[in-house]
């Protein structure tokens, strides 16, 4: 229905490699060389020693809470601008989530709203007992002073780099700094699978205990023995033969995204001194640019959606914040206005990797187009 998808897949024509040697040696199963190998591919490419493939990041961050004996009634503080993934699981492990506004730089969490948060949280004898760190659309979050409050206050930290792989702050990829990381494989995401996900730690004990509740809570017996509540979330040996063609070219696919984004903000934005104009890359910190988002005003992000749908172009609104939507409005939130604005006023638009520059051009003229109508 749409000539130009939002962040449609990007095959490289080697996925059917990989899947056809899983189909011949009838390695249809969570097991193979197809998970071996793109598991330590993995590992390797993000420095860490320890991944489990999985379904989904949302089953990810499912395990993540799990593991780190996240249980009722605990606390989590989560990011209000994001996707509901990082949120739900929270809720799956019947612990409450608090939301928590952005700051205006790279639009995701703010410091100063965190350690306020956790201030407040513990004066009310509620610590929190874990934060979800999300790089909305794949630009690295304030990370240092993020940690550091963290450490400080002895929470833990599950990094939600859904979006945000082949990203890096100061030169250490995006996954790898929380206690406990989630990357996802969706079909939209900068690399896929079809649909999938991996869970990565320094930690050897978390990744083992991954990979144990990942499937089933089995012990190593010969009759069926379970000790735990456990999940059938193990990734298939044929969807990781996909991963593993797809991750030799995620340098090409950054690099390609964020050649969209700079040709937009070009084109848009020609004197960049506008301040809120998009999210902020900070010293050190490298964007995957997973969706080129932009702020152009709450009077014209309606007009510049509906035009580009004329045109059968795809957008989207930027997320709209947690707090504010009808599942989770009785939970708690510590709130600056920014997530609120961005929703208001902000766009994501087409950000695929094989996007042309006549198209990115083609776009920008309808944007602009759009942009003038409301400022006559
Ligand atoms: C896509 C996304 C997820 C969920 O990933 P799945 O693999 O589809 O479960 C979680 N968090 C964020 C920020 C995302 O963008």
């Amino acid at each position: 229905m749409f000539s130009i998808y939002l962040s449609p897949p990007h095959l490289t024509g080697f996925e059917k490699k990989f899947i056809d040697e899983a189909l011949q040696s009838n390695w249809v199963s969570p097991y193979g060389n197809n998970i071996d190998g793109f598991e330590k591919e993995l590992e390797e490419y993000l420095d860490i020693p320890y991944s489990a493939l999985i379904t989904s990041a949302t089953a990810g961050i499912h395990l993540a809470l799990v593991i780190l004996g996240i249980e009722k009634k605990d606390i989590v503080l989560v990011p209000t601008f994001t996707f509901a993934a990082c949120v739900n699981p929270i809720l799956y492990v019947g612990a409450e989530p608090v939301f928590l506004d952005s700051e205006l730089d790279t639009w995701n969490l703010d410091p100063v709203i965190l350690r306020t948060a956790i201030e407040d949280l513990i004066r009310k004898q509620r610590k929190p007992k874990a934060l979800i760190l999300v790089h909305s659309y794949g630009v690295p979050a304030k990370i240092t002073e993020i940690l550091s409050i963290c450490r400080e206050f002895e929470i833990k930290v599950i990094e939600d780099a859904a979006d945000a792989l082949g990203a890096t702050y100061n030169s250490q990829k995006l996954g790898t700094f929380g206690d406990i990381g989630v990357i996802s494989f969706n079909g939209n995401k900068i690399i896929t699978t079809s649909g999938g996900g991996v869970i990565v730690s320094k930690n050897k004990d978390y990744v083992e205990r991954a990979k144990y509740l990942s499937n089933q809570a089995k012990e190593n017996l010969p009759y069926y023995h379970h000790e735990a509540v456990g999940y059938n979330y193990r990734m298939s040996n044929i969807l990781a033969g996909i991963g593993r063609a797809q991750l030799q070219v995620i340098e090409e696919r950054v690099i390609a995204r964020r050649s969209n984004y700079e040709r937009y903000a070009k084109l848009l934005f020609p004197s960049i001194e506008t301040s809120l104009f998009s999210q902020r890359e900070l010293l050190n910190a490298y964007s995957n640019r997973w969706l080129s988002t932009f702020y152009l005003g709450k009077n014209a992000v309606v007009g510049i959606y509906n035009n580009l749908k004329a045109a059968h172009i795809e957008s989207r609104f930027l997320w709209k914040p947690m707090h504010l939507q009808p599942a989770f409005l009785r939970f708690g939130k510590y709130l600056n206005g920014n997530s609120a604005l961005l929703f208001e006023g902000g766009i994501c638009l087409p950000s695929g990797s094989q996007l042309e520059a006549t198209q990115i051009e083609h776009i920008a003229s309808i944007v602009k187009k759009s942009l003038n109508e409301v400022h006559v």
